[in-house]
């Protein structure tokens, strides 16, 4: 993606010195030594140039920075933990708005209840939230923000036990469009606080997110067991079984992949198809190895690394699999059952996968996520027991487009209506942003979204546009 120039010059280096003084935190412009730095995001297939980056200390600069961009018209990206596939985290030529430095978490271990500030990474929330033995519903990778991945809805390995991240949100304090600062709740803006769970970062900036915990750990009996790639038709018929029978504090995946040259798999698969079924049971942990067994039994086994572990060892695990700078696109779809239908498109994806950076993924869902009524949160899609995600991924621009091509033939094959999950959904589109909630859903997040933000000021995420039609 190219960049144009940044517009900073044109903004007069008397107001954004004045800008700079009056910040508890940091301006960055684009002649400071670590603008690259601060400019980039996790995935590397947006290589934007913003005009300015505040990183924020505070709620008060927080005001500010979304006060200067109203008053100088600069389009704004709010950037959490910057994991967002579509780019939506930077800018060319605006303001983003980097949270980054506001990573403070308070736990309350008798209320049960933790108060992260915006900027937090999973990493943060649970080594505070674990020293108490507790832990709500969290990214399979530790280094995403928990704003973005909450307010989009939050699918990780206590769904099923606790809900999504979103169901598990008590409050949260937001700076909306106008400059207000409003403290959200049940009982205070409770139309704001439906609309933030899953409804994405359309309402404003959150600048602290309070989260309802669970006990769970500090030992969890997790892990991943692999199985050659040519049994995958029997792995996902096996995974159907299994997962029907699976109760709530069991939550497992399938990862259709290529065998990294990992010293804990033998050198004769490297590089060769793989699949991984990986998961955690949050229960008893001596009750782990019978809970998890029917997944581990799939097919012949390449090597099984289930045991007992702190959750905070599978909630890092599969990081370094993840790096920053990759070209990303993601893609999702909600199914209802691995029938022959899903089976057949599942296995056909696999053969034809475009590289060996590329997979996909099965997450089993349902249980406690399953249970909460469709209109008590924005989130868009529950009564899927399954969704796919796809993850279509290149070192750097060379195969991407074909990647992403194959991403978007994989969704449609599960099924042209799919609906999808808007933290997933690789690319801005209207048209997507629809499919991912119910009609009445979406209306009620249009009428939210014309009280708090009716000009769409926070526009760079999935999008629900005013019924201004402001674009
Ligand atoms: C490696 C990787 C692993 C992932 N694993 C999972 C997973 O296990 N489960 C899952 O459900 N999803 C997962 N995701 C998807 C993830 O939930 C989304 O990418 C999410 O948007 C990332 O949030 P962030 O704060 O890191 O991103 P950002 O890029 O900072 O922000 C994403 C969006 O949220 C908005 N936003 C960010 N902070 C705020 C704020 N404080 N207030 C208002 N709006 C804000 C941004 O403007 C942007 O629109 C994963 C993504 C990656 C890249």
């Amino acid at each position: 993606m190219t960049a144009t120039q940044p517009r900073s010059d044109t903004l007069g280096d008397a107001t954004l010195g004045e800008l700079a003084q009056a910040l508890r935190g940091r301006l960055i412009r684009p002649d400071d030594p670590d603008y690259d730095e601060f400019r980039s995001i996790w995935n590397g297939a947006h290589d934007r140039k913003p005009a300015l980056i505040i990183r924020c200390r505070g709620v008060a600069d927080v005001l500010k920075a979304v006060e200067f961009a109203r008053s100088e018209g600069l389009p704004l990206a709010v950037r959490g933990g910057g994991h967002s596939i579509p780019g939506f985290s930077t800018v060319d030529n605006g303001l983003v708005l980097d949270l980054s430095l506001m990573n403070a978490v308070h736990v309350d271990p008798n209320r049960r209840t933790v108060t992260a500030q915006g900027g937090c990474l999973w990493s943060d929330v649970d080594a505070e939230a674990q020293a108490f033995g507790l832990a709500v519903t969290g990214g399979l990778v530790s280094t995403t923000g928990i704003a973005g991945f909450t307010l989009g809805g939050g699918i990780g390995w206590l769904v099923r036990r606790c809900g999504l991240t979103c169901d598990n949100l008590v409050g949260a304090d937001v700076v909306t469009a106008d400059g207000r600062y409003l403290h959200v709740s049940e009982e205070e803006h409770p139309d704001l606080l439906w609309a933030l769970r899953g409804g994405g970062g359309n309402f404003g900036v959150v600048t602290s997110f309070e989260f309802r915990m669970h006990e769970v750990g500090p030992t969890v009996y997790a892990g991943l067991v692999f199985y050659r790639g040519e049994e995958a038709d029997s792995v996902l018929r096996g995974f159907r079984t299994a997962a029907a029978g699976a109760p709530d504090e069991l939550s497992m995946a399938v990862n259709l992949t290529t065998a990294p040259p990992a010293p804990f798999l033998p050198e004769e698969v490297h590089g060769k198809p793989i699949i991984a079924v990986l998961g955690v049971w949050s229960g008893r942990p001596e009750d782990g190895d019978a809970a998890t067994r029917p997944f581990r039994e799939l097919a012949p086994v390449v090597v099984d690394l289930f045991s007992p572990m702190p959750y905070v060892a599978m909630q890092t695990l599969l990081d370094p699999l993840y790096p920053r700078g990759m070209w990303n696109y993601f893609r999702s779809a909600f199914f209802h059952d691995v029938d022959d239908a899903s089976t057949s498109a599942l296995l056909s994806a696999y053969a034809q996968v475009p590289n060996g950076a590329s997979e996909l993924h099965i997450h089993h869902l349902g249980g406690a996520m399953g249970r909460i009524p469709a209109d008590a949160t924005a989130f868009g899609t529950r009564d899927c027991d399954f969704i796919l995600n796809v993850v279509a991924r290149t070192p750097d621009a060379a195969g991407y487009d074909t990647a992403v091509e194959w991403a978007r033939s994989t969704t449609a094959a599960l099924g042209p209506n799919a609906a999808a999950y808007v933290n997933f959904t690789g690319e801005a589109s209207a048209d997507l942003v629809r499919a991912s909630y119910p009609r009445g859903t979406y209306e009620r997040l249009v009428a939210v979204k014309d009280r708090y933000d009716p000009t769409n000021m926070f526009r760079l995420n999935q999008n629900i546009q005013p019924s201004t039609g402001k674009p």
